[in-house]
């Protein structure tokens, strides 16, 4: 699944969760942060192709992302599996605790959670996808949704591109419109 495809999940997820949960008084840098946090949880997990986007824009991206590559197992591996959701909640957690004492006005854990939220999102459009995912590593099975691969989406395909992009955003548009007032809500009264 390409970068665009799951930063939009990302935040397909964090705004599900926005309107599943009463809301909560935040800052406005702490909502701008999380939003970014999301996008970043969205395609963290392809930290272990080296040609991702996140590698690419980086001068020794390239060099840093093959080694990172060979350090999670390769493509689609730790990082894509349970451990690597526990892996990554407890290193993003470590690194936000230890950049709070220079960012007091920011949530960490709602920060945190945005994070993690886009991380966990990445791994559900994952399954949807031929290769699937190997969610109980080290159980070396691959698993995806449907079972049969065949009626799975190829990653940059047509149907991804043309049904499922299009689909996300017509769901937020969605979303956003039938829950107007709660969004009208956080950003009247809980931002501050
Ligand atoms: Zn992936």
């Amino acid at each position: 699944m390409t970068g665009r495809t799951h930063d939009l999940a990302a935040f397909t997820a964090l705004s599900l969760t926005i309107i599943l949960l009463p809301l909560n008084k935040v800052t406005f840098a702490t909502g701008i942060v999380a939003v970014v946090a999301n996008m970043v949880g969205g395609i963290a997990p392809d930290i272990d192709q080296p040609t991702a986007p996140f590698w690419r824009n980086l001068p020794i991206g390239g060099v840093v992302g093959r080694a990172l590559t060979r350090l999670l197992g390769g493509h689609r591996f730790l990082s894509h599996s349970i451990i690597g959701v526990f892996l990554f909640a407890w290193g993003s957690r470590y690194l936000l605790e230890l950049l709070h004492p220079s960012f007091t006005n920011l949530n960490m854990e709602i920060i945190w959670w945005a994070f993690m939220i886009g991380f966990v999102s990445h791994l559900v459009m994952d399954s949807f996808t031929r290769e699937g995912v190997p969610w109980l590593l080290p159980v070396p099975v691959k698993f995806g949704l449907p079972p049969f691969k065949l009626f799975r989406l190829q990653t940059g395909g047509i149907l991804e591109k043309f049904i499922l992009f299009p689909g996300l955003v017509i769901f937020n548009g969605y979303l956003y419109f039938s829950n107007y007032s709660k969004f009208l809500d956080l950003f009247k009264n809980q931002l501050k």
